[in-house]
């Protein structure tokens, strides 16, 4: 769905950000006349902003196009290098750095174990020296940063751009990691949740311009679950929409935190896979303490899924109880598609989609008169680091996403 524009001198910003979005979503190129006719703002308008944005070095002009009668029209690009942002992933198991530009596209990246055993300060010590080293190497000019984009597991407290105590983030309670991580780099930081940070990726990334009602369904060390409705992103009361962890999925599995059986983010949680198939006799012992361990013993037990009977049934348990959550959400939301993103999907997605998909068309309990399309997301594993990005970016560029951002100290 495109936003519509408006005629008056006060929202000049939201129609720069508006004329902008049309440019950025045209591969091709677009012209003043086509900007005018799907923004719904006058030519003159478009005019002056166009001009605006050519001054700003975000777009430039390409061919002079004689179509038929009339003026000659000259398109209008992107120039995607002319902003850049730092977008950060921090998970319990590793931390992901990139750096976006407007176009949405990875510009350069890197990745590190996140330490088990450090204190919050040391960890974000080690992120400001990953990300001066990525800027460094990438030789990123300073001028065009916008910002820092942190995604985190919540819950999170947007307002004061703290973590609060994340299930699986230990002596994780109350760190003000937007502030110490600004304060670090000098440099403005946006914290945003996981799942809602991968949301935006999809949104402003280009390939799912078309999807205006979808969610992602995160497969990280946690599992979560991100909404955009509208073709606009939701965050709920307190920004922490998405905790789908306590979804009752089944009678069956070990007794969650909350104190019920069969709670999706314990049935499907990437320890648990890899403590079955040890118990099954399928993988050697691994130190349920060592998440790279994990991370490595899980891609494991999925690769042997092609093969193995008992790996086969571990995760056909895995996709039911997906399907089961997805075809809830689905219901809830009224979805046109759903996307499967996080680190740990791109390991189950050869085994478990085609039968997920399986299970969502057969499903007695999805009541939609449309088919769910489903898919796992384009970004690859990247993706969260990757929106995280792009929340600065968008917000730069879309005036009531402001506030969200903490400026740089002076
Ligand atoms: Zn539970």
């Amino acid at each position: 769905m495109m936003r519509r524009g408006a005629n008056l001198p006060s929202i000049g910003e939201f129609n720069q950000s508006v004329v902008l979005d049309v440019i950025r979503v045209a591969p091709t190129g677009v012209s003043r006349v086509e900007i005018a006719a799907q923004t719904g703002l006058s030519s003159q308008t478009v005019t002056n902003v166009a001009r605006r944005l050519l001054a700003d070095g975000l777009i430039r002009e390409g061919e002079r196009l004689a179509t038929g009668p009339g003026k000659p029209r000259t398109s209008l690009h992107l120039v995607p290098g002319a902003r850049t942002a730092v977008g950060i992933h921090l998970d319990p198991s590793f931390i992901t750095y990139t750096v976006v530009d407007l176009a949405g596209s990875v510009i350069a990246r890197a990745a590190t174990p996140t330490p088990p055993v450090l204190s919050p300060a040391d960890v974000i010590e080690s992120m400001r020296l990953s990300v001066e080293r990525l800027l460094g190497e990438a030789d990123i000019n300073r001028a065009r940063l916008l910002g820092i984009g942190i995604a985190a597991p919540g819950p999170l407290d947007l307002e004061r751009g703290t973590v609060d105590n994340p299930p699986l983030l230990p002596g994780w309670n109350g760190v003000p990691l937007r502030d110490a991580l600004g304060d670090a780099l000098g440099l403005p930081v946006a914290l945003e949740k996981d799942v809602t940070a991968a949301t935006i990726g999809e949104l402003w990334s280009g390939q799912d311009s078309v999807r205006d009602d979808f969610a992602v369904f995160y497969v990280g060390t946690g599992v979560g679950l991100g909404v955009a409705l509208d073709h606009s992103v939701r965050r709920g009361a307190t920004s922490n929409l998405g905790d789908i962890g306590h979804l009752r999925v089944s009678h069956e599995g070990v007794v969650c935190a909350c104190g019920n059986r069969g709670c999706l983010g314990e049935n499907i949680a990437p320890a648990r896979l890899v403590s079955d198939a040890v118990r099954g006799g399928i993988i050697p012992h691994v130190d349920p303490a060592d998440h790279g361990a994990i991370a490595a013993a899980y891609a494991d037990v999925c690769a042997a899924g092609a093969s193995d009977e008992r790996a086969a049934r571990l995760l056909e348990q895995i996709a039911g109880d997906i399907a089961t959550a997805a075809v809830a959400v689905a219901n809830l939301l009224d979805l046109s598609d759903l996307v499967f993103s996080g680190a740990f999907w791109n390991h189950l997605a050869p085994v478990v989609l085609p039968e997920v998909r399986r299970l969502i068309a057969g499903s007695r309990a999805y009541v939609l008169p449309h088919a769910l399309r489903v898919s796992t997301s384009s970004l690859g594993s990247d993706a969260t680091a990757i929106g995280a990005g792009c929340q600065v970016l968008s917000s730069a560029f879309a005036p009531s996403a402001a506030p969200l951002v903490r400026p740089a100290p002076a």
